[in-house]
């Protein structure tokens, strides 16, 4: 067992470890930046060589709904954080008993589910698309009545980078979108015609303390990241206001770690702008990456410190960034993108460049102020 006392502040010393569950890019980099601060990292994944692995200190290899292995994993860490949200709630909810968890089964379980999301966003006044509960065909049909098309059809839980979508538009046959979706449950969510995607990433400490990074904007490819350009070329009252939704959502649910926020940018009638949650994710983001190389702190180790309970860091972008995607192939390039001397490559460790994978990314620097247009 390896159990660290706290210091008298209630941090996690250095030395100690850091749990992670999920073996993905976001825990590589993350246990990049705890073994900078002098934690060890212990992650749990079902993946053989993973990403994070490859960095860590010790892995347990197990199924996310292994209980056994789970409380195991538990009692031999300081402190668990999650890179993947999709661990199931309950599971997590006993891992308290062993040490902390940041941020907790209850953040978790609104985030890895579109209903609670949702509707912890309207009850909080937060503004979302129009959105509707479906679960059988005949739901859809009521939703598609109330919701019009376009209109997107998502499953409820284990969606991510546009996978469990359907597009539906007027002339779609409910039964067939209902059968491609593959059933379950799901939301109804109307077509957003947005300028532009953003996202706020926001640190939380146990104490409540927060810290945001700038306002990003993100373009999507076939419903995957490709590229974020930082900081978003958008007014700075619209950028306040996206930040003030980031810390409400975070202060909300008592979350310790990071609260990534992912919103649309609408524009009424009248040229004015209007903001729309799209999701969030209670962890590092593929929309800090530019962090790493565009700020004095970066996403992964102001992730540490608020889980450690360590002081925030700086958020202040010393550059303009534009960080792009490496998916699948596109990583091959990774030689022509590093001859380039304004290129900082980042990749993740991993054999197959399957279609869509992320294998990496580039962050692009420019100087501060210079609004990069991607
Ligand atoms: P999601 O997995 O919900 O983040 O969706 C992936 C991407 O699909 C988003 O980043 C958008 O580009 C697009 N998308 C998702 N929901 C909507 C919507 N309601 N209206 C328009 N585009 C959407």
């Amino acid at each position: 067992m390896n159990k660290t006392i706290l210091s008298k502040s209630g941090a996690i010393q250095p030395g100690s470890v850091i749990g992670i569950i999920g073996g993905g890019q976001l825990g590589r980099m993350t246990a990049l930046a705890a073994a900078e601060l002098g934690y060890r990292v212990h992650v749990f994944t079902p993946e053989q060589n993973s990403p994070t692995e490859q960095v860590s200190a010790h892995v347990t290899h197990g199924a996310y709904d292994d209980q056994d292995a789970i409380e195991t994993f538990g009692r031999s860490v300081d402190v668990v954080t999650f890179e993947f949200e999709n661990v199931p709630a309950q599971t997590v909810r006993h891992l308290a008993d062993l040490a902390p968890v940041r941020p907790s089964w209850e953040c978790l379980a609104i985030c890895q589910d579109r209903v609670r999301e949702k509707t912890f966003c309207n009850e909080l006044g937060i503004e979302t698309a129009p959105w509707k509960a479906v679960s059988s065909v005949e739901d859809l049909k009521a939703a598609i009545a109330e919701i019009g098309a376009p209109s997107i059809l998502k499953t409820t839980q284990l969606g991510y980078d546009g996978k469990g979508q359907v597009r539906i538009h007027a002339d779609t046959d409910p039964a067939n979108a209902w059968q491609d979706l593959g059933g379950g449950s799901a939301i109804l969510e109307g077509f957003v015609d947005f300028k532009l995607e953003i996202s706020v990433i926001t640190a939380r400490r146990k104490g409540g303390a927060m810290a945001s990074f700038d306002v990003v904007e993100n373009r999507h490819k076939d419903g995957i990241l490709d590229k974020t350009i930082a900081p978003a070329n958008i007014p700075a009252d619209l950028a306040a206001k996206a930040t003030a939704i980031g810390q409400k959502m975070a202060q909300a649910m008592n979350l310790v770690g990071l609260l990534a926020v992912e919103m649309f940018v609408t524009q009424d009638g009248y040229g004015k702008a209007h903001l729309l949650v799209n999701e969030m994710a209670p962890r590092p983001h593929n929309s800090g990456h530019w962090t790493q190389d565009g700020c004095k702190t970066s996403q992964f180790e102001q992730f540490v410190r608020a889980v450690a309970d360590l002081p925030l860091g700086t958020t202040e972008r010393h550059s303009d960034t534009v960080m792009l995607n490496l998916l699948g192939s596109h990583a091959e390039l990774w030689h022509q993108q590093l001859s380039d001397p304004e290129n900082k490559l980042h990749l993740y460790g991993k054999a197959e460049p399957r279609q869509g994978r992320k294998m990496g990314h580039i962050n692009r620097l420019y100087p501060k102020g210079s609004q990069p247009k991607g």
